[in-house]
């Protein structure tokens, strides 16, 4: 392709963009494609014939457009939000121009320093000491296992990385309600999953730190070596958070390395009234939260911050001939902060984010989806024949319908009525298990998401259960 074509392209393509923004609440927020049916579509065509981006364009739209669950539409409620922004998209754009490889910083000098400025400016944003210090992970499952690792090598002075383990009879704890990240870190890290004890939650749904201790205090006596606990900040069932204070206070009685899991819910520490949800988190030993996820950032953005820095590049630097550079004393290499040796320019975007909207600008966006999850619970507690599984600690409603004197299965009426929502089309639910009830969660986060969109999903979701309730 020419670059004369190339620009046409782009503008056609950046038309493309802006028009599906406009309509994009129209289409079915839940992809409504069978299994196979895109595939079965792909097969029958020749994928090495030779065609112009136009045609490309053309098939996109006409075979994988049906096959995609719109994240951007404002009627987006389901698992935990990957939102994004105009000012993200744009600095995508330029990120795709520019195809960094930004493993050291002579790959990539601007992309280094913007990462790190960037992180320390978020830090800051978010209200966390200076102590920290942050890089960005492709996703908190990494940033976990990241941490994991660190605590590994750091309590056995680096030589499980030489010599494997030696018969170390590591734990690892975490809440119940914790989220699955944590037990495939702790997998992959060598640990085994029989080695990460899940501690049990309170009435919501958060960690007891009393049962922490007894089980630390249990495994000690068994001649286990508690190594590392996962705080939740925001757990993906209900939004719960665990008690980070008190779990600090045990972390630093046994020596434990403390990770700290708000992948989510981070983004609400950009509120100065929200933080004592995270009260205590400055003692944390690392801390993970997403801006991919409810900070208006592209897919991906993890932001992983560290107490110790060394810690973390002593566990992960290598450091062959070929990639030795006379600036290594005075410069970050983000190629030894964590897994992968490329890293893509994830910063710009960010960047750009943070800018465009502004703090006061994020700081809107975020209180107005705070307001509307509590007005969406308002509205369902108002109702005899609707209850709220858990407490609205952020955004994330969990909520049943329970009609009554109902005498049927409530976890199976509820699993219908999700079905039926999100075959509308209209707006898309997930759901969790509380306590095994069956709970249909609801999350205000999409960037666009209004209190209009909110009143007409609680309307459909009223007129949608009293059909089913009467059938
Ligand atoms: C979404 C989520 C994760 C995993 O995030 P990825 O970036 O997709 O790995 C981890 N922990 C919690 C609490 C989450 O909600």
């Amino acid at each position: 392709m020419n670059n004369d074509t190339f620009r046409k392209e782009l503008h056609r393509f950046a038309d493309w963009i802006a028009d599906y923004y406009e309509k994009v609440d129209g289409y079915p927020v839940k992809s409504q494609v069978q299994p196979r049916e895109i595939f079965s579509q792909l097969s029958r065509m020749d994928c090495f014939e030779e065609v112009e981006t136009e045609t490309l364009l053309a098939d996109f739209e006409r075979i994988l457009l049906p096959g995609i669950t719109h994240w951007q539409s404002p009627n987006f409620y389901a698992y935990f939000p990957a939102n994004t922004s105009p000012p993200s998209i744009l600095a995508e754009m330029l990120t795709a121009a520019l195809a960094q490889q930004c493993m050291i910083w002579e790959t990539s000098p601007a992309a280094t320093e913007l990462e790190e400025y960037v992180m320390s400016q978020l830090r800051d944003l978010i209200g966390l000491p200076e102590t920290f210090t942050g890089v960005i992970q492709d996703s908190a499952s990494t940033s976990t296992l990241t941490a994991m690792l660190m605590a590994r090598e750091r309590a056995t002075n680096y030589s499980i990385n030489d010599r494997g383990f030696s018969g170390e009879r590591f734990r690892l704890y975490c809440s119940e309600e914790a989220h699955s990240s944590i037990e495939k870190g702790v997998k992959i890290a060598g640990f085994g999953k029989e080695n990460l004890v899940k501690i049990p939650v309170d009435g919501n749904f958060a960690m007891i730190p009393r049962e922490l201790e007894a089980r630390i205090q249990q495994d000690l006596q068994a001649g286990f070596l508690p190594l590392a606990v996962v705080s939740a900040m925001g757990t993906t069932g209900s939004t719960a958070f665990d008690p980070i204070r008190e779990i600090a206070g045990i972390a630093s009685r046994y020596r434990l390395f403390h990770h700290v899991d708000g992948a989510m819910a981070g983004t609400a520490l950009i509120l100065p009234e929200m933080r004592h949800l995270a009260d205590g988190l400055e003692l944390a030993d690392s801390f993970v939260f997403n801006p991919h996820k409810w900070m208006f950032t592209n897919f991906d953005c993890s932001a992983f911050y560290v107490k110790d820095p060394e810690a973390l590049i002593r566990t992960f630097s290598i450091t062959p001939e070929y990639l030795k550079t006379k600036r290594d004393e005075e410069v970050n290499n983000y190629r030894d902060w964590g897994i992968p040796l490329g890293r893509r320019f994830r910063a710009l975007k960010l960047w750009f984010v943070l800018r465009n909207y502004g703090k006061a600008g994020l700081q809107t966006k975020i209180r107005e989806h705070l307001r509307l999850a509590r007005l969406f619970a308002e509205k369902l507690g108002s109702r005899k024949d609707f209850r709220l599984l858990a407490p609205v600690a952020l955004n994330t409603v969990c909520f049943h319908y329970e009609p009554s004197n109902y005498a049927g299965d409530l976890n199976e009426l509820n699993a219908g009525l999700l079905d039926r929502l999100n075959s509308s089309g209209k707006l898309y639910l997930t759901h969790t298990k509380l306590r095994d009830q069956f709970a249909l969660r609801l999350v205000v986060a999409q960037t666009d998401t209004t209190e209009r969109h909110i009143r007409e999903a609680f309307d459909f979701i009223v007129k949608t259960a009293e059909e089913i309730g009467l059938e």
